[in-house]
């Protein structure tokens, strides 16, 4: 073969070669880059163990804030899968091996990217069955505490995160808080793992054995300790240790064994696990939540990351800052100067002053502008009050000036009242001297004269009374008075007035008694202005038709004085003014007697009208309210 031929056919296989190649990368290249994308979005799997149960507290609150606190800090997507280890539940544990078959089954062919186990007895089944399980799977083992770590099987695929108990400072807060405190009764279930932990407190607190007296609760049922709680004597606390089983097999999930406790225990409860603060403990120094879950997440997210777990290391984690729940404390008597520096004071109540601020000020504001208001209104009450009592002591005065005007018009009648029974007793007496002269004189008869004599003398001192009663100068005074009889001695009064002038005067009071509130000289002073207005009314007419007639009704529950006359009465353009002051048609008139006669009605809550009589002659109504 001519070397010719054989290059041409050398470079003709390497050229079929490349193409080949090119073809295949041209077919293959997207599927690989691919593939590469699809590595990179799956999501790594975690395997969570959890110890007795998803819910079961202490370790449900430190598995729930790891998950989520995982899943927001993972930079790859995750798939987070969880089983329970049901065997912890009980005191006498059945056989794992089921569920490690159930286990192997599922992991077999996909293995878990990292395996976190929950709690001691989850991290003891990790360690036991994890070549059987996930030989490679790196794990995580969190919320167990230091004692309970199998370090002789620890491998370099392993990251614990382990806690401390410190039961002697748990115990120490108590003292710090309670220092009289003489017994704590401790409250620990039945089931293996808590009977290790009660052995672990008794021989931790050996140095305070002389200081206080510990119960221990592991052997009772759950009903029996709540039955001790409520009976307990003074300076006692409960120390919630850990109640998952109690003596009588019973499973305490959540945390309500605690809450019922705390519904029913005479004393103060303390526990050193964060998941039960909040629901009825005192405080103190605890396992936080958030320190166990950051580090978890940590080493989690690091080992995901594909750092080798031997090279991640912590130290126990001890009790955080000492927390305190302020309703507790308060419940219990226990001031806040007794806690450790430092220490935080949680679920404070705002003080009512907190809450009500608002409706508080307004209330207030409501309060300050109502006495404002009620002080205004008292002032202005008194200050009316004043100026009614000056008013009516100007009315009385003006009254008092319009009576004597009155009377003096009354004069001639009053002085012929006076001069009859003077006269008479005059007659009277001398007709008894002459008769005393007598030889035998008629004693019969002289009786009869005295006893004349002394009628005359007391109808002069009747006249006198009524006039010094009219003209007494008093003051406003309001009584209960019968109006019958008031009515009657003012027109007593202007009796005599009308003889001399023929005037007819009448009065006719009613048949019942009729009670008013009022002040019986004014009243009268109102009956006598507006008579002496009659009079003078009719002493213009014919002799024949001079009258005024009075009478006093009831109308429903109103009293009422009408004064008739028959003189010419009042001309219509008139009627409205005639209550005016200073309103007269009369030469010599004042125009104030209707003025003052309707200010004092008015003052006596009643109403005083005129109007003409179809008759002729004007009528006058006084009405005023009835008392009974
Ligand atoms: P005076 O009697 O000083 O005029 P009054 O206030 O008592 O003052 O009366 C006011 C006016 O009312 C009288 O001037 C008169 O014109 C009228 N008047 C009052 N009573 C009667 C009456 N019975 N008949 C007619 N006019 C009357």
């Amino acid at each position: 073969m001519p070397i010719a031929s054989i290059k041409s056919k050398t470079i003709a296989a390497a050229v079929l070669c490349l193409a080949l190649l090119l073809g295949s990368m041209v077919l293959h290249g997207p599927a690989r880059a691919a593939e590469a994308s699809v590595a990179r979005n799956e999501p790594k799997r975690v395997l969570m163990l959890h110890s007795f149960g998803r819910e079961f507290r202490p370790w449900s609150e430190y598995s729930r804030s790891i998950k989520a606190e995982l899943e927001r800090q993972s930079p790859v997507p995750l798939d987070v899968q969880e089983h329970s280890l049901l065997a912890s539940r009980y005191n006498n544990p059945g056989p794992e091996e089921p569920f490690v078959d159930y286990l192997q089954s599922l992991y077999q062919d996909a293995p878990p990217d990292v395996v976190l186990s929950i709690g001691a007895p989850a991290s003891r089944f990790v360690q036991r069955y994890r070549s059987k399980l996930f030989p490679n799977a790196p794990t995580v083992l969190t919320v167990v505490e230091q004692r309970l770590v199998n370090r002789a099987d620890l491998t370099d695929n392993d990251v614990v995160v382990s806690v401390h108990n410190d039961f002697m400072a748990a115990f120490e807060n108590i003292l710090r808080l309670l220092p009289d405190t003489r017994n704590v009764a401790v409250v620990i279930g039945a089931s293996p793992l808590e009977r290790f932990w009660a052995d672990e407190v008794r021989r931790e607190l050996k140095p305070l054995e002389a200081r206080i007296g510990l119960d221990w609760y592991s052997d009772l049922s759950f009903e029996q300790i709540l039955n001790r709680a409520a009976k307990l004597p003074p300076h006692t606390v409960l120390f919630w240790g850990l109640m998952s089983v109690d003596a009588a097999g019973i499973i305490h999930e959540s945390d309500i064994a605690l809450r019922s406790l705390h519904a029913v225990a005479n004393v103060p409860i303390f526990s050193y696990q964060e998941p039960f603060f909040g629901g009825g403990s005192v405080g103190g120094p605890m396992h936080s939540i958030a320190e166990t879950t950051e580090k978890t997440v940590s080493a989690a997210v690091r080992v995901l990351g594909g750092e080798k777990p031997a090279n991640i290391k912590y130290e126990p984690i001890a009790f955080a800052t000492p927390k305190y729940d302020w309703r507790e404390l308060k419940r219990w008597g226990i001031r806040e100067s007794r806690l450790p520096p430092g220490s935080e004071v949680l679920f404070r109540e705002p003080s009512l002053w907190e809450r009500y601020r608002l409706q508080m000020l307004l209330i207030t504001a409501v309060f300050l502008v109502q006495s404002g208001l009620i002080t205004g209104l008292l002032h202005e009450r008194r200050r009316r009050r004043l100026a009614e009592v000056e008013s009516r002591q100007r009315l009385a005065e003006l009254a008092h000036v319009n009576r004597y005007s009155a009377v003096g018009e009354l004069t001639t009648s009053i002085a012929h009242e006076l001069n009859q029974p003077l006269g008479s007793i005059l007659t009277n007496a001398e007709t008894a001297e002459l008769m005393l002269k007598d030889a035998s004189p008629d004693l019969d008869e002289i009786r009869n004269i005295l006893a004349d004599i002394r009628r005359d003398d007391q109808r002069a001192s009747e006249v006198i009374r009524r006039l010094r009663s009219v003209l007494k100068k008093t003051p406003f005074e309001i009584s209960e008075i019968e109006l019958n009889a008031t009515v009657g001695e003012a027109v007593g009064l202007v009796a005599a007035a009308t003889d001399g002038q023929r005037i007819g005067l009448t009065y006719m009071p009613a048949l019942v008694d009729l009670h008013i509130k009022g002040d019986p000289v004014h009243l009268q002073q109102v009956v006598l202005n507006v008579v002496i207005n009659a009079l003078d009314a009719v002493s213009d007419t014919d002799m024949a038709r001079r009258e005024v007639r009075l009478s006093t009704v009831r109308a429903g529950n109103q009293a009422e004085i009408r004064i008739a006359d028959t003189g010419p009465g009042i001309a219509a353009s008139d009627l409205a003014n005639v209550f005016n002051p200073f309103f007269t048609t009369k030469a010599k008139g004042m125009g104030m007697g209707l003025a003052i006669a309707r200010t004092i009605v008015e003052a006596h809550h009643g109403t005083i009208d005129v109007e003409n009589r179809p008759s002729g002659g004007a009528l006058f109504t006084i009405r005023l309210p009835i008392v009974r």
